[in-house]
């Protein structure tokens, strides 16, 4: 069957390769791939900073952000059957206590592997084998869309665990700020609106078809490159109660901090590979975070549940901004253009392998 893999730590190595099909087990599924959707850490992936390839072997079949068909069921599989849409999770878990518990997204010990990054092969091939407890049932009626549904679990992720963390106090936020419109930042606010929430993205880029995506949506958007970060509350005069930072720049990460409000909420998600330094002024840094009683968390990949909330949120924007979500995959490419549809990423929202 045809794949896509890279030599990791090689730059620009992603090529088609033939491997054999995958033969499942008794309590395996086997899955006929649709679409897999690229994301910044495939982009990092074959450019050589990251990714690891399974034990004993040299390349690694990438991809992670999966849409498929289920077209074979191991003997003991009892959840799926054929001609079930499926999304695959990404990591596996090692022994440590959270792993054990179900808590993969949480592991203490960092020994798990992840699918299509770390120590395991991903989706970008026709077919892969997984046991069943590592898969989501999606809903026919998602279509292509499901394809959003990784990007979304991390989305889900972040605005739970802003939610989880609040419970600290009496909140009743009214204003969120998402710090990055890439299409994991138009899911989370998309999300954030069908929480009821007042949004505000910013991001330093010009462009046309988001505003119009942002219009939709109903949300306030600031560019960068025209208004500095710390003015956006007095500028809209009110304060920022949650803040989902996810531009991929730590520096606006250590400014997002600063700019949320009384009691509010900072969730940082985005993997910062460099060693990149800034200057901060410190003791302002430090006495807004105090005197403010703010809470800063991270985040990574998803809990299994927030799979689940993610096709209900999928499913509830579709159904309130109709043909939105769609707008948001910019590109298909055949698996054998995936240089071309690597570097195409730059100028899309959603760039997506369709097989
Ligand atoms: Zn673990």
């Amino acid at each position: 069957m045809k794949a896509i893999a890279v030599v990791p730590k090689k730059k620009g190595s992603a090529r088609m390769i033939d491997v054999d099909t995958p033969v499942i087990t008794a309590t395996q599924v086997l899955v006929k791939v649709k679409l897999v959707g690229l994301d910044g850490t495939d982009k990092e992936i074959n450019e050589g900073s990251y990714g690891e390839p399974p034990e004993g072997e040299k390349m690694l079949i990438f991809g992670h952000e999966s849409l498929g068909e289920v077209v074979g069921v191991g003997a003991e599989v009892k959840a799926f059957k054929r001609g079930d849409m499926v999304v695959a999770t990404v990591r596996r878990p090692d022994d440590c206590i959270n792993c054990q518990a179900g808590e993969y997204d949480m592991c203490l010990k960092g020994d798990y592997t992840e699918r299509g990054i770390k120590g395991r092969h991903g989706f970008l091939s026709e077919y892969y084998a997984e046991e069943e407890r590592f898969l989501v049932k999606v809903p026919q009626s998602l279509g292509d869309l499901a394809v959003l549904l990784e990007p979304a679990s991390v989305a889900e992720k972040a605005v739970r665990t802003a939610f989880t963390v609040q419970k600290r106090m009496k909140w009743e936020p009214e204003i969120a700020m998402v710090t990055g419109t890439g299409s994991l930042g138009l899911i989370t606010a998309m999300i954030l609106r069908l929480r009821g929430l007042e949004v505000i993205s910013v991001d330093a880029s010009d462009d046309a078809y988001k505003d119009e995506i942002f219009s939709e949506l109903g949300i306030v958007h600031f560019n960068a490159k025209k208004i500095n970060l710390h003015d956006i509350p007095h500028e809209i005069g009110r304060q920022i109660d949650i803040v989902i930072e996810e531009t991929g720049s730590s520096s606006v990460a250590m400014h997002a901090i600063m700019v949320a409000g009384t009691n509010a909420v900072v969730v940082l998600a985005s993997v910062t590979g460099g060693d990149k330094h800034i200057e901060i002024c410190s003791d302002c840094f430090n006495q807004g975070l105090v005197l403010g009683n703010k809470t800063v968390v991270g985040i990574v990949n998803a809990h299994r549940r927030d799979f689940e909330q993610g096709i209900v949120d999928l499913l509830a924007a579709e159904a309130r901004w109709e043909g939105l979500l769609a707008k948001l995959i910019t590109a298909r490419y055949p698996p054998e253009k995936i240089q071309e549809a690597l570097s195409s990423m730059r100028e899309n929202i959603k760039v997506v392998i369709e097989f």
